[in-house]
Formats: C-alpha cells, structure tokens, sequence
C-alpha cells in the first residue's frame, strides 16, 4: 500500500520517494514561485499537486501525477487577464547528473536531471509548469477586447495581408491599440 502524506514537503529526495512509493498530496501556494509568479497576471492561488512516486520495472525513479492551478495570465494581444487552466500530467524519471539521459525510455517519462538532494518540490514543479506556458498567452481571437481593433486595421489597409498580421509582434498590436482613432 502506498503510503499517504497530506502536507506537502518543502525539500523532497525523489529517489528516496521513489523507494518508498510514496503518495504526496497537497497545494503550493503560487507566490512562492518566484520565477513563475511574474509570468502570471495575478499570482492568488495555488498548484493543487497528486504525485505518486514509484520505481519501474527497470529500476528508475520516477514520478507521475497531476498538477492542477486556475492560472490567469496576461493576453499579449489585448494586454488583459485571461483564464488559463492548468491541468497538467507529469510523468518524470528522476536522473543524477552523471547519468546517460539516453537510458531514460521514452517517451513515456520526460527525464528530470536532480542536480543535489534534497531538492525543492516547489522548485520541480515550477518547471514543469513554466515549461507547458504558452510562449505567448493570447485569448481567441473572438474573446479578445482586441479583436474590433485589428478587424478595423485589416479593412483600413488591405495591403497587410494575413501574413504580416501573424509576424507582428504583439507589442506592435498594443502600439496600434494605444493609437488614437484616427477616423474621428
Ligand atoms: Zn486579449
């Protein structure tokens, strides 16, 4: 039977975890990714976490779970809030940096390289997280405060074609917002 931790801890050996089998439950409170929480349009909340450690039939440690957070992050169209649900699956075999990652079989486990031990739990899984971002959070373009805006550039200049809409970047689409309308 797996043994079952409510709190969460802070520093993790996850090949001791691995051993141990151990279920690890529980919730990190975004503010204390520090790295993340920049990224975020509101870092309140907090990574609701089901890990279960194990090892395989080949003998590597790994991890596979579910990291779950109400992410809101910031539209890089229209410059506002936007939901983003988390539900990310882990599935991470836990290597010491002197090992072949090449031995990892794939491509089931993403492989994790534990530089020391212990290590932050809070830490790992920010990375994971950070990892699965959109590089640039933009909402669909019929929920966006921004999409009347570049409709009426597309018809004002006809010349840009959907091509060049797609290179700009989307801080040239917040310079355009920012224009005063000139059509008054
Ligand atoms: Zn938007």
């Amino acid at each position: 039977m797996s043994k079952r931790q409510e709190r969460l801890p802070v520093e993790v050996d996850p090949f001791r975890l691995a051993e141990a089998r151990r279920l690890l439950e529980g919730e990190i409170p975004l503010t204390l990714m520090k790295r993340l929480s920049p990224l975020l349009a509101n870092a309140e909340g907090a990574v609701h976490l089901s890990l279960e450690f194990g090892v395989d039939t080949m003998g590597l440690a790994a991890m596979t779970g579910t990291a779950q957070a109400d992410l809101e992050l910031l539209c890089q169209r229209c410059m506002e809030p936007m939901d983003w649900p988390l539900e990310l699956q882990l599935a991470l075999a836990f290597i010491r940096p002197d090992v072949d990652e090449a031995g990892i079989p794939g491509p089931y486990y993403e492989p994790y390289v534990v530089e020391s031990v212990p290590l932050r739990l809070s830490d790992m899984i920010e990375d994971e997280i950070i990892l699965a971002l959109p590089s640039i959070p933009r909402h669909e373009l019929a929920q966006c405060p921004a999409s009347e805006w570049l409709q009426e550039d597309e018809s004002a200049a006809t010349e840009t074609a959907a091509d060049d809409e797609q290179r700009q970047s989307p801080f040239s689409a917040l310079a355009d917002l920012n224009t005063p309308n000139k059509g008054k």
